[in-house]
């Protein structure tokens, strides 16, 4: 099947339904492609608790669905699919949904397929995900005041996550696989004087354990190491830091990645290098990555395809 459409989405988190949103009420009948975990990484998080306007809080999940409602109430027309193939060569654009099952041809088309926190691959991990283990200090730090928390990572992230952390926790281990930090001279230097943190240098993760909850890791120290050793440490809290990475494997060679992978738009703006294509959210956004930044960035690129369109119809 074949459709047409002035603004097409891809992807459906903040920034994708914002963008919804705005393109539906100024009237181009926005089509979105929604991919298959509708709502992208909110949906993983449990409580949203900085996201103003939502003064008791709200479930990433709810909050996704009420996005959701809210663009299709304007009018949005949403695919549920995977974009399989992209055509920037020439207007109207082109993306292909699940092989070939349909295709669509946009005459702008905004990117917002979003980042995916890496994860170190351990099976207790997804055990525990919203029961201890987190991607998102920010998001999830509040539910581990006075608790003890461990950070995965040895990066600025890491350090950022760990510095959060200390503020509401009363035990920040920070577990770095090798024998000295990545991140910057200043952020080393802040963890290091915080008398909440330690930091567990040559250590990796083997495992989590817990009855419903996380309640520990079972951690291991590096061979080369004076005694190297395996042993556990309790925990309520379990924060991957060790990265993100942007949703743009379809868009490689297609559209201007940075070094990381993430779209480059000229910035304030959500232009891309390609005229009438925007990206919007975490996929364009290494450094803020909050859902209240991408559903602005969102906005900001339904207001640049709209001026686009009108300014091409000329
Ligand atoms: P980085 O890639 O800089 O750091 C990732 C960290 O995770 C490294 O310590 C790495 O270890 C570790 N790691 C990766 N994979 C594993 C694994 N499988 N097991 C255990 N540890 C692992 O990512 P960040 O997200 O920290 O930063 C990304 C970029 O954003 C950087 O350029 C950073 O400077 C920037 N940034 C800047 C900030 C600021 O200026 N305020 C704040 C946040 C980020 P190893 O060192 O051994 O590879």
């Amino acid at each position: 099947m074949e459709f047409r459409t002035k603004c097409l989405i891809i992807g459906s988190g903040p920034a994708g339904y914002t963008a919804g949103i705005y393109t539906s009420r100024a009237g181009l009948a926005p089509i979105m492609i929604e991919g298959p975990q509708p709502g992208g990484q909110l949906i993983t998080t449990t409580e949203i608790e900085n996201f103003p306007g939502f003064v008791d809080g709200v479930k990433g999940p709810k909050m996704m669905e009420d996005f959701r409602s809210q663009a299709e109430r304007f009018g949005l027309q949403i695919i549920t699919g995977m974009v399989t193939d992209v055509d920037f060569s020439s207007r109207p654009y082109k993306a292909v949904v699940d092989g070939g099952a349909s295709t669509v041809l946009a005459e702008s088309v905004i990117i917002s397929t979003g980042a995916s926190a890496k994860y170190l691959g351990l099976d207790d991990e997804q055990k525990y995900l919203g029961m201890g283990v987190s991607a998102c200090a920010t998001c999830d730090g509040f539910f581990f005041r006075n608790r003890t928390v461990a950070v995965v990572g040895g990066g600025d992230t890491a350090c950022e996550e760990a510095l959060y952390l200390a503020g509401l926790a009363s035990k920040v281990y920070m577990i770095v696989r090798k024998d000295h930090l990545r991140a910057s001279q200043y952020m080393q230097r802040r963890v290091m004087e915080n008398p909440k943190i330690e930091i567990l240098f040559d250590t990796v993760t083997l495992g989590l354990f817990g009855q419903d909850v996380l309640e520990g890791a079972r951690l291991r120290t590096s061979p080369s190491t004076a005694l190297p050793k395996e042993y556990e440490i309790a925990l309520d809290g379990f924060f991957l830091a060790i990265g993100h990475k942007p949703n743009t494997d379809l868009f490689k060679g297609k559209i201007e990645l940075d070094e990381a992978g993430y779209i480059k738009t000229a910035s304030p703006g959500t232009a891309t290098n390609i005229p009438g294509v925007f990206a919007a959210g975490d996929v364009a956004d290494p450094t803020y990555q909050q859902a209240i930044s991408a559903a602005g960035m969102g906005c900001r690129a339904a207001l640049d395809a709209e001026r686009f369109l009108m300014f091409s119809e000329e």
